[in-house]
């Protein structure tokens, strides 16, 4: 400590933030408009509405690989994302294709998983297979995009074995200085993979499940996109101040004026009270600490209750790290948002 550190005015600045940023709780009473607007602003903050403008093109897909794997057809599309940008999306389904309209579909966000898109069904090193493998075998359709700067969807230059964070420091500050953020891509590509969806598959009843980073790509095209019926937000949903301001983390976590538009859990409370929410964290993470989960948890619960939907919302804290609760998840899903 000195006379110069900057710590008091970082706090300063995040309590204006956060305080102009407004409280959705302070909003129950006029909820659709205070909603629209919110929408709107986090819209704009994510640059969807420049990317519409000046770089989207029309749908286009090709499916460029299919195999069956014990049962489950595993089906990989090239999608025109943007110009000059190419999206994968993985398509898991068991039964017959004909038939997959009558389904609901997961889309499945994967963090940071060196294992990219592909990590979300493949068995893990314990070998328990990968939750897209369990929702699949549930009788859901399980969409996983493989995300801007993770998995495949790397530069060029990038090094075969180059991480997923190293990835994400070699493309944000590019991003940035052009005007756009890794955030916004992302929740673009998770929007474009529901058009491709249900252009291409004929379905029309989503979900999205999203960890850690996935997890904040979720928190936002689950409120903004209402095709989205349920949303489920694990290994992330806490407050940035408890996580992501709290410590070291990727760059992609943070995007110029995130915050003005509220917190973390402010963001996911806009899904009330319609959307069936599941937010979960595991109690021994140590970077969405559980302090921070249980303040989020309470404060949605509270708004779900107050716009007369507590059923609607489900927290869970289980007994583990950074990691995806399997069970927890299926079990929900069960009980909340069936695959028929
Ligand atoms: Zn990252």
């Amino acid at each position: 400590m000195n006379d110069f550190e900057v710590s008091s005015f970082m706090e300063t600045v995040y309590e204006d933030v956060v305080k102009r940023a407004g409280e959705p709780l302070g909003h129950t009473g006029n909820w659709e408009a205070y909603r629209k607007e919110k929408k709107e602003r986090i819209r704009e903050v994510l640059k969807l509405p420049l990317l519409k403008r000046r770089y989207d093109t029309p749908l286009a897909w090709e499916k460029v690989k299919e195999k069956t794997e014990e049962g489950i057809s595993v089906e990989k599309y090239r999608v025109e994302a943007l110009q000059k940008l190419s999206l994968a999306v993985h398509v898991l389904y068991e039964g017959k294709k004909e038939e997959l309209f009558r389904r609901r579909a997961v889309l499945f966000l994967n963090g940071h998983d060196p294992r990219g898109a592909e990590g979300a069904y493949r068995a893990l090193s314990g070998g328990s297979p990968g939750l897209g493998t369990e929702l699949t075998r549930m009788g859901y359709v399980v969409l996983v995009p493989e995300l801007f700067a993770l998995g495949e969807a790397k530069r060029r230059e990038a090094a075969s074995d180059l991480g997923a964070c190293e990835s994400c420091g070699e493309t944000e500050p590019w991003l940035l200085n052009c005007g756009l953020n890794l955030v916004g891509l992302r929740v673009w590509e998770a929007m474009k993979t529901l058009d491709f969806a249900q252009e291409a598959l004929g379905l029309d009843r989503f979900g999205v499940y999203g960890i850690s980073g996935g997890g904040h790509i979720c928190n936002y095209a689950g409120v903004l996109d209402d095709r989205i019926e349920a949303m489920m937000v694990s290994g992330y949903p806490n407050l940035y101040r408890y996580s992501t301001m709290a410590m070291v983390h990727c760059i992609c976590n943070y995007v110029p004026g995130q915050i003005e538009l509220g917190e973390s859990h402010h963001i996911t409370s806009l899904a009330a009270p319609e959307k069936k929410l599941l937010v979960m964290n595991g109690k021994q993470d140590p970077i969405f600490p559980v302090e921070g989960s249980r303040i989020a948890f309470a404060y949605l619960e509270e708004v779900y209750r107050r716009l007369g939907e507590p059923g609607n919302c489900t927290t869970v804290l289980f007994d583990g790290g950074h990691e995806i609760s399997t069970a927890d998840v299926c079990r929900w899903l069960r009980e909340n948002w069936s695959p028929l």
